[in-house]
């Protein structure tokens, strides 16, 4: 019998729709094409169902999500729409929070065809992954800050429980990183232990992890430097893991130096569930025009099949998570199908058909 998968879809805000379904279609034929089954579940939620019924985030949607096998999300949220104290509509983020997602994985990879500002040398690959601990950190009083008539005040948190998962997941990332041929098997621990005792107590979870896995190279990083080598030696690194905030920030490092939020996939893994999504918002100042770029959702859904195979041991579903990341690659190397942000005329249909044929070709 064939084997299914559950997955929820979150088609969101914005360009949320437009992005989904040339996504969705790709996934169905290549399913399909090699035997197994993916069975799609909408979720309606975000800012406009918000704005239509006073519900951001309906019960029922997250209980599809946490029924679900994956969960496949596009971006959620509209500068106009936001609740009563003046905060937007961010659904991503109570999920994040309501399935213990404590794991952003922000992948950084450089390709031909990349708009990148960077200057690399011919023989310098950027390949490196950054996980952004996404439940705590700086996040923690999220919505909840203190503020008076002269002071605000949040508060940073940071728990034994969720980084010693965290640092594991970094670790077992970079020993497939490396058995895959694409990481050499190092971690840097990206912090600011040298001021904030907080930090420290995150760099000794982070040592005690690392002392489990002597055939790993581990290191640190202060934030300020790591922003600095980024730019200047990005090819030197692997596997990085860091705070929520100080992740939020070096992830939108990382989509510059691929060129553009259009082409930068994300995942948000925990242990018992995971949302793949593009790094980008919704982008309200194109939806509606076909323009949007969909490579940042695809390449999120090639990490979704890239999980679910590792997860329950099918290889043809990593396989496929391969060949739909290649294909990606490959469309945007050969510059022929690139939307308007890449300096292209396609629109977001040709650009995702160009995918679609290729990677049904393989
Ligand atoms: P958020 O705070 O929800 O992450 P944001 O306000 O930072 O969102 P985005 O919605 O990501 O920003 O948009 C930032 C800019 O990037 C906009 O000009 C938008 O049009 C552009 N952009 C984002 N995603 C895409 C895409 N997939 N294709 C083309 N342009 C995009």
């Amino acid at each position: 019998m064939t084997e299914r998968f559950s997955i929820a879809v979150f088609e969101g805000d914005g360009i949320g729709p437009e992005i989904t379904g040339p996504t969705v279609d790709i996934l169905t034929a290549l399913a399909e094409k090699n035997g197994y089954g993916l069975d799609f579940q909408a979720c309606p939620a975000g800012a406009a169902h918000y704005a239509r019924t006073g519900e951001a985030l309906p019960d029922r949607a997250l209980q599809r999500a946490r029924d679900a096998d994956a969960i496949l999300l596009s971006a959620m949220g509209l500068p106009s729409v936001r609740y009563p104290d003046g905060t937007e509509i961010s659904p991503q983020i109570d999920l994040r929070k309501a399935l213990t997602l404590f794991a952003g994985v922000r992948p950084v990879r450089l390709f031909p065809g990349l708009k990148t500002p960077l200057n690399l040398p011919p023989d310098r690959q950027v390949d490196f992954v950054l996980i952004r601990e996404s439940t705590e950190g700086l996040f923690y009083t999220q919505g909840r800050g203190e503020v008076t008539e002269d002071e605000a005040r949040e508060t940073l948190l940071i728990t034994r429980k969720i980084s010693e998962q965290l640092f594991e997941f970094a670790f077992a990332l970079a020993r497939t990183r490396k058995a895959t041929g694409r990481g050499r098997g190092q971690v840097t621990c990206v912090d600011k232990a040298n001021v904030f005792r907080a930090f420290a107590f995150f760099r000794a979870l982070f040592d005690a992890e690392a002392a489990k896995h002597p055939d790993l190279v581990a290191d640190h990083a202060y934030v300020d430097a790591t922003a600095l080598w980024f730019v200047l030696k990005p090819w030197d690194f692997d596997v990085l893991v860091t705070e929520n905030m100080f992740g939020d920030i070096l992830s939108d490092l990382g989509a510059g130096l691929m060129g553009g939020l259009g082409v930068a996939p994300s995942a948000d893994i925990g242990l018992d569930h995971a949302v793949f999504q593009p790094c980008h918002g919704s982008a309200p100042d194109i939806a509606g025009q076909g323009v949007a770029n969909p490579m940042a959702m695809i390449l999120s859904a090639a990490m979704m099949l890239d999980w679910l195979g590792l997860r329950h041991k099918r290889a043809r579903l990593v396989e496929d998570g391969r060949l739909l990341r290649q294909a990606v690659e490959e469309v945007i190397g050969t510059g022929t199908h690139l939307t308007r942000d890449m300096g292209g005329r396609a629109t977001t249909q040709t650009a995702a058909r160009a995918v679609r044929d290729l990677v049904l070709s393989r």
